[in-house]
């Protein structure tokens, strides 16, 4: 029989992990923060929404989470919130670059502007940039450490959001893979997880629905199955977990099988 105590450990299976998480105070970042503090972690939440990152550490409670503000652009404020990660916790064991920004689909390049192009670009690439560079500061010293990049579908296909989305989500795959052969020397590994459209609020500014308005049912490969902002922190919990000590490089792609369809199955 095993005993109730090993359940429990299985069960909480980031016990004793520090995690910080840019871009928490948003859908996938808050129900992340959420699944890493029932698994047993501290989580330092990194976000520029000041008052509902510190809403939501008020509802995890204050000995599992707590909030900085940190614009990942800005080199400052990111090595500001790893510091205070190891100020306040100790250590860091899981870094998740999830902040990232989308704009408005524009399908037609003649009606995309530089200045739109180069923020996505600053936000979602090198936000994702400094964020690795700033954990393997403290984690290669230490010898271990997970890094974890939300990338997207737009990841590895073309067509689905607008051309700096899909152009930054390439990017963050081509530094994802290049940081994980440098960073394994260190015990660090750093992966991605990409998934396909999820309701939060860049998705629904992207479809221009309104925050009560029903998600349209995005389509898959998988008959009536949906992809919920769960089934995203799942992933991350994997990535950042002891579950996943072997896997490095990888891009973990969360899309119902759809980018696998050829035309003549579709
Ligand atoms: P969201 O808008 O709910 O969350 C994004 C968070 O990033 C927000 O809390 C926002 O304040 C924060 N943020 C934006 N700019 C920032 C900056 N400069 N510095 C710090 N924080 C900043 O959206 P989400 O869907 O939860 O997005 C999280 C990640 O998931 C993004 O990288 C997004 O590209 C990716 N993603 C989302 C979907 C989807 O369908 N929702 C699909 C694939 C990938």
């Amino acid at each position: 029989m095993v005993s109730s105590s090993l359940l429990s450990s299985v069960a909480r299976r980031l016990e004793g992990k520090v995690a910080v998480i840019t871009g928490g105070a948003g859908g996938i970042g808050s129900c992340t923060a959420k699944l890493f503090c029932q698994h047993g972690a501290k989580v330092l939440i990194a976000d520029i929404q000041y008052e509902k990152g510190h809403s939501i550490c008020k509802d995890l409670g204050p000995t599992s989470a707590s909030f900085v503000h940190c614009d990942v652009t800005k080199e400052l404020d990111v090595g500001n919130a790893i510091d205070k990660a190891i100020s306040k916790y100790g250590k860091l064991d899981i870094m998740f670059n999830n902040a990232g920004i989308l704009g408005p689909y524009r399908p037609n390049i003649l009606d995309n502007d530089a200045d739109e192009f180069e923020n996505t670009m600053r936000v979602n690439v090198l936000g994702t940039f400094l964020g690795t560079k700033h954990a393997a500061r403290v984690m290669a010293p230490a010898g271990r450490g997970s890094i974890i990049n939300t990338a997207s579908v737009c990841s590895v296909v073309g067509g689905v959001a607008t051309h700096s989305y899909t152009s930054s989500k390439h990017a963050i795959l081509g530094l994802t893979r290049n940081t994980a052969v440098e960073l394994g020397k260190f015990g660090i590994r750093v992966n991605c997880v990409s998934p396909y459209l999820v309701p939060t609020s860049l998705s629904r500014k992207f479809m221009n629905l309104g925050e009560d308005d029903p998600f349209v049912k995005v389509y898959s490969n998988l008959k009536g199955v949906s992809l919920e902002v769960e089934d995203v922190a799942e992933a991350v919990l994997y990535m950042g977990s002891d579950d996943s000590k072997y896997v490095s490089g990888h891009n973990l792609v969360l899309d119902g099988g759809v980018t696998i369809l050829t035309p003549s199955n579709m």
